[in-house]
């Protein structure tokens, strides 16, 4: 096969995945929004709530993942919640943060804007050295803040979260962050579209500390990106493709956090077998790509369909419970807990 259509199944089944996710994220969406209109009314609830909905609350995971080793309990509100936040670390550890670039729909937003901005601007811009490398400390700053309040917390402290009224509905509020949006919050996102038309990933570089944590998870996975420096014939084509704008064309090995096995640099190199994805003591082949999309499918599957089996993935809050929150979500009792456990 030639090395021009390997490129298009690199590109082809990343993409096509990307979409597939993306499709099924708007669609839970959707699913979830009629679900808590049909609450918030006095009729019988016909719509499921969709557990996929918890992807969006990436703290209430790292709280129930504090609690589940500290107590063997699994989070019964958000159970999804650590379910995909595991989903993505595994993916991440495997193939070098690549649930960013195969799998997150945010990424994929991200993606589109900067190839759209390449297309209406004729290249993408870089912001200078001197205030890359702070801004990109940022997303593991945030991180950070999140871990060391979350690593802060006495395991009573978390039960009592993970409990609470607020938490109960913190997937409503995720969803008011949307149709209930701010001034401030919508001037915000106009101005990360905007910045992500221009510069790559501008938000999943700098800010997205899941994204920080997928790295953190990536640095110690066996699996590389590798050059052979003895076919390399410099053509940096790899380097141009980057996303994350990473000396391919130089490195033996690619170690950076930054990279998020995207494997388009692999994808462009016109010498096979040049740039591939490798485990410690073997290569993988120059169409090993396909295996990554197989096994990042056969993961999320597999996952989901062990979660859903075993009791992990719906939540134990029945619809008439929900209802009788939901009433109340915009009263006192719905208010952050973070107060009360600071007098603790
Ligand atoms: S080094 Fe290759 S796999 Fe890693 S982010 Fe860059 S293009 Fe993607
Ligand atoms: S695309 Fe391949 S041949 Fe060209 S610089 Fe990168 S590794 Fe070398």
């Amino acid at each position: 096969m030639d090395q021009r259509r390997n490129h298009s199944i690199v590109w082809g089944l990343r993409n096509w995945i990307q979409l597939a996710v993306l499709v099924l994220t708007l669609g839970i969406g959707l699913q979830f929004y009629l679900f808590v209109r049909q609450a918030a009314g006095g009729g019988i609830i016909t719509i499921a709530r969709p557990a996929g909905v918890e992807g969006f609350l990436p703290i209430g995971a790292l709280m129930g993942w504090k609690h589940f080793l500290a107590t063997g309990e699994w989070d019964a509100i958000h159970p999804a919640a650590m379910v995909i936040m595991a989903f993505a670390g595994m993916m991440s550890f495997l193939f070098r943060k690549s649930f960013c670039s195969w799998f997150c729909p945010v990424g994929t937003l991200s993606e589109w804007l900067w190839k759209a901005g390449e297309r209406l601007f004729g290249r993408n811009y870089r912001i200078p050295a001197w205030l890359d490398y702070p801004l990109r400390s940022l997303k593991y700053g945030l991180l950070l803040f999140f871990v060391y309040i979350i690593a802060d917390m006495a395991t009573a402290d978390i039960a009592l979260f993970l409990q609470s009224p607020y938490y109960r509905m913190a997937d409503v509020k995720m969803l008011h962050f949307f149709t209930r949006m701010s001034q401030t919050t919508a001037i915000v996102l106009a101005v990360l579209l905007l910045l992500s038309l221009f510069f790559r990933n501008f938000w999943c570089r700098y800010l997205c500390p899941y994204g920080a944590l997928m790295g953190i998870l990536a640095l110690c996975s066996p699996m590389k990106i590798r050059r052979n420096q003895t076919t390399c014939v410099q053509c940096q084509r790899c380097q141009q493709v980057c996303p994350a704008h990473l000396h391919v064309h130089l490195k033996e090995r690619i170690l950076s956090p930054e990279c998020s096995g995207c494997m388009d640099c692999s994808g462009v190199c016109p010498v096979p077998d040049t740039l591939v994805m490798t485990s410690p003591g073997r290569r993988m082949g120059r169409l090993r790509v396909s295996w990554v999309a197989l096994l990042v499918v056969a993961l999320f599957l597999g996952t989901i369909t062990w979660a859903k089996s075993s009791g992990h993935w719906e939540s134990r809050l029945s619809p008439q419970e929900f209802r009788m929150a939901l009433k109340k979500i915009d009263g006192a009792a719905m208010q952050h807990p973070s107060v009360q456990f600071g007098r603790q």
